[in-house]
C-alpha cells in the first residue's frame, strides 16, 4: 500500500511516498521557489536495489499544478510507482481545521468548502494548502484524499483552556479561542513514547515539546492534549526562532502607536523579526550556540529567554496534569540541542525531573531515555516524522470511511 503525502506552502511543494506496510520512504522532495524564474526540486528515492539516490533539477515551475505534475511524472519516470492508481490515499496537511475539524477527514466538494472558510484564521497557510489539495484532485481524480489538521489533535482541550478572557461574544461570532497547532508532530511522539513505556497511549500524562524554527508545548493528559502553547495562531507562547510567542498585547498597541505603523507591520514584526532573531539578530539555534561561546551577549540572552520560557511551561503543565509520566523532546532543537535540553531541565529535579548528563549529550537519531534511573519523570528524545503520521492517519480516515 502506497501513500503519498503533500504539504503545500505558498511557493513550495513538500512530499514523501510511503510504503505503508514497513514504513519505508519510497522517494521524497521538495520544489521551492514555484513561479519564479528558476524554481529548484531537490529529490530522492529508492533504486531498484534499495540504494537511496539524490538528485536536483532546475528549471521553471508556473505554478501549483505545474509542480505537482512534474512531481508525479518524475515519480513514475524513476519507477516509484508505474501508475497513479498504484496510490493508495493522498494525504495533505492543512494547518487550520478550525473547530469544525478534529480528526483526519475524507476530502470532497464540502470539505473544500469549509478549508476555504477557515483561510481568516489561516491566511498564511491555508490558502496554499488549498491550493495543494485542489491540484491534487484534479491530477489524481481516482485517488482518495485526505485532509490531515494541525489543530485537530487539540480538539480535545476543554472550554477552560481554549478560552480568551475577553468579551465571550468574539468567540461566538469570529471563532477567536485558543486552536493550537503542531497537532500532528505532538500525537505522533505521544504515541512513540507510549509504546516506549510500554502503557496505552489513554493512561499516558505527557508533556510534549517540539521545538525547531517554530515551537509549541503540550499537555497531554489520558493519551489527548489538554492545552497547548500556541493560540489563535502559532505566534503566542515558546519564544521561537522569529516569533515573539507571549508577550503583553498591549505592546502590540503601544508600538503602532509609538511608530505610528499599521497594525499589518506590527503583526509581521512579531512574526518575522522577533523572538531569537529579535533579541540577537539571527533565528538558527546553530549559529546563536556559536556566537554566544564567542562571547556575543545578546546570542547568550536568546537562548537563556528560549530555554527559561519552555521551563516557565513546563512547571504550569506539571500543575495542570497533576502527574507526569514523560517529558518528551522533539523538533530540530529538541532533537539535537544538548545544550538547551540541559539548559532547560537544570533545577527541575524537585519536579522529579532528573537529567542523566552522559545520555543527553550522547548523539543518536534514536528515540532514546535521557533521564537518570531514579528520575520519576522521563526524559525522552524522540524525533518526530509527521509526514509518517499524516500517512497512517490518511490509511485509518480511508480505511473507517
Ligand atoms: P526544525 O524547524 O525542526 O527543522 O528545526 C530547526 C532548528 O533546529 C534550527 O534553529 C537549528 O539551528 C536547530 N538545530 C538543528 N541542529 C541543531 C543542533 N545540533 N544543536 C542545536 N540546534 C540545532
Amino acid at each position: 500500500m502506497k501513500v503519498l503525502v503533500l504539504n503545500a506552502g505558498s511557493s513550495s511543494i513538500k512530499y514523501q511516498i510511503f510504503n505503508m506496510e514497513d514504513s519505508l520512504v519510497l522517494t521524497s522532495g521538495l520544489l521551492e521557489q514555484i513561479g519564479e524564474v528558476s524554481s529548484r526540486l531537490k529529490y530522492k528515492w529508492l533504486d531498484a536495489d534499495g540504494e537511496q539516490q539524490e538528485a536536483v533539477q532546475e528549471g521553471h515551475v508556473a505554478d501549483h499544478n505545474e509542480g505537482l505534475k512534474l512531481i508525479l511524472d518524475l515519480t513514475l519516470k524513476l519507477g516509484v510507482i508505474k501508475d497513479l492508481s498504484e496510490l493508495s490515499g493522498i494525504g495533505h496537511r492543512v494547518v487550520h481545521g478550525g473547530e469544525a475539524f478534529w480528526k483526519p477527514t475524507l476530502i470532497n466538494d464540502k470539505v473544500v468548502d469549509a478549508i476555504r472558510e477557515m483561510i481568516a484564521l489561516a491566511p498564511l497557510h491555508n490558502p496554499a494548502n488549498l491550493m495543494g489539495i485542489e491540484v491534487s484532485r484534479a491530477l489524481c481524480p481516482g485517488v482518495p484524499q485526505v485532509a490531515v489538521f494541525d489543530t485537530a489533535f487539540h480538539q480535545t482541550m476543554p472550554p477552560v483552556a481554549y478560552h480568551y478572557a475577553i468579551p465571550y461574544s468574539y468567540y461566538k461570532d469570529l471563532k477567536v479561542r485558543r486552536y493550537g497547532f503542531h497537532g500532528t508532530s505532538h500525537r505522533y511522539v505521544a504515541k512513540q513514547c507510549a509504546q516506549h513505556l510500554r502503557k496505552p497511549l489513554s493512561e499516558c500524562n505527557l508533556i510534549t515539546i517540539h521545538i525547531g524554527n517554530g515551537g509549541s508545548m503540550t499537555a497531554i493528559k489520558g493519551g489527548r492534549s489538554v492545552d497547548t502553547s500556541m493560540g489563535m495562531t502559532p505566534l503566542e507562547g515558546l519564544v521561537m526562532g522569529t516569533r515573539s510567542g507571549d508577550i503583553d498585547p498591549a505592546i502590540a498597541f503601544y508600538l503602532a502607536r509609538a511608530m505610528n505603523k499599521p497594525f499589518d507591520e506590527i503583526e509581521n514584526i512579531l512574526n518575522k523579526h522577533s523572538g531569537l532573531k529579535g533579541i540577537c539578530g539571527v533565528n538558527d539555534m546553530r549559529e546563536i550556540e556559536r556566537l554566544a561561546a564567542g562571547g556575543n551577549l545578546n546570542a547568550k540572552l536568546a537562548i537563556d529567554m528560549f530555554c527559561y520560557r519552555i521551563k516557565k511551561y513546563i512547571g504550569a503543565y506539571y500543575a495542570v496534569l497533576g502527574a507526569v509520566d514523560a517529558v518528551i523532546f522533539t523538533g530540530g532543537i529538541g532533537e539535537n540541542g544538548v545544550d538547551e535540553r540541559a539548559q532547560i531541565c537544570a533545577g527541575l529535579e524537585g519536579l522529579g525531573i532528573s537529567m542523566d548528563n552522559e545520555k543527553n549529550a550522547a548523539r543518536s537519531r534514536e528515540m532514546r531515555e535521557i533521564s537518570t534511573e531514579g528520575s520519576r519523570v522521563k526524559i525522552m528524545v524522540i524525533p518526530t516524522n509527521e509526514e509518517l503520521e499524516i500517512a497512517q492517519q490518511t490509511v485509518e480516515s480511508i480505511r473507517s470511511a
